[in-house]
């Protein structure tokens, strides 16, 4: 069931278009993703469905109630600050309960609510902590339990793990999906960071300029992208430019390569992408030099320079690399392996 509708949100600071006509559709339960570069009205949009800015135009429904007009604190949503907003004078119990007390509820109730959450989010031990004598993850614990503990229908999360350094962030992506699927409650994640929003997400929607891409699951995004800058944005691929037909690509400089037909129309302009893992090093449409071989443990990349072609053709193979620099190697790869994009 449809739990969020947007659509068509515009909103504009001066003269930057920060959302040129946003539409989503969210469900109920589900963990989505916002995911682009810096800049590309990620946050605008997050603060939208929060109710701390306005959209110029577009509607945004809630089980199909407009909550256009209803102001932030009367929203059953909450939002999820990047830099967590922990009051630094409550204790950890104290900044939980904080949300509750200002809704009146009864002590009882508020002290049985918060020792709960602070159990789920594995921080019972941590109640009367400052959050500066915890570490970077427990204070995203807390932000966490303070934004659950109200029990929103939505809760909103904005870079939840750009604080965090590398090894904590691996743990708390994994921590986070759990939690939501313990608790039910319907995520909204922002983040610039493709990894993260492929491993956590049930859906991602990639916004670029202000505007949707696309949105699936991360396994079609990842497969089938429908246009070069998702191509390009999530994972390593290669281009070549030419015209749809048929069968592939036809090209000025290389003829015809194959691909499968994708989002794009037979004759319009259009990208080819293939992934470097899909290259093959024996034989195919292309043919080329090894410019570099670099050994990653599991994963050996090779660059491979093409002549009429400005950027070299990546490929990875697995294990230890099977070429060196200076072979002449072919570059193949099967139809259904590559894909038209706009
Ligand atoms: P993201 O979160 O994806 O990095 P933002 O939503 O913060 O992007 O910003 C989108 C665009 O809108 C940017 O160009 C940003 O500079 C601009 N912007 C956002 N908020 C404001 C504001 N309050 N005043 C002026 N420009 C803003
Ligand atoms: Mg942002």
């Amino acid at each position: 069931m449809t739990l969020l509708s947007i659509s068509q949100v515009r909103r504009r600071f001066g003269d930057v278009v920060a959302l040129d006509g946003v539409s989503l559709d969210i469900e109920e339960g589900e963990f989505f993703a916002l995911l682009g570069p810096s800049g590309c009205g990620k946050t605008t949009l997050l603060r939208i469905l929060a109710g701390f800015e306005t959209a110029d135009e577009g509607t945004v429904l809630l089980s199909g109630n407009d909550l256009t007009r209803v102001p932030a604190h009367q929203r059953p949503i909450n939002l999820m600050f990047q830099s967590y907003a922990l009051f630094p004078h409550l204790s950890v119990a104290g900044n939980i309960a904080y949300g509750l007390q200002r809704e009146r509820l009864a002590k009882p109730e508020i002290r049985q609510r918060v020792a709960e959450v602070l159990e789920r989010v594995g921080l019972a031990h941590a109640a009367k902590r400052r959050p500066q004598q915890l570490s970077g993850g427990q204070r995203q614990r807390v932000a966490l339990a303070r934004a659950i503990v109200k029990r929103p229908r939505l809760l909103l999360l904005d870079e939840p793990h750009s604080a965090l350094d590398r090894k904590v962030r691996a743990e708390m992506q994994l921590w986070l999906k759990e939690l939501q699927h313990e608790v039910g409650i319907t995520f909204v994640v922002v983040t610039h960071d493709q990894e993260e929003a492929m491993s956590m997400a049930d859906r991602i929607a990639v916004l670029n300029h202000g505007a949707v891409e696309q949105v699936a699951d991360p396994v079609t995004l990842y497969g089938s992208p429908t246009t070069h800058f998702v191509a390009d944005f999530i994972g390593a691929n290669n281009f070549f430019e030419g015209k749809a037909t048929a069968s592939g690509l036809n090209t000025s400089d290389f003829g015809q390569l194959p691909a499968r037909a994708g989002a794009v129309a037979e004759g319009s302009k259009a990208f080819l992408a293939v992934r470097p893992e899909q290259v093959t090093l024996n034989g195919g449409a292309l043919s080329g030099r090894v410019l570099d071989v670099s050994f990653y443990g599991g994963l050996s990349r090779v660059a491979v320079s093409v002549d009429q072609r400005d950027t070299p053709v990546l490929v990875h193979q697995h294990g230890a690399p099977r070429v060196a620099p200076g072979d002449t190697v072919g570059l193949g790869w099967a139809a259904e392996d590559a894909v038209l994009v706009r």
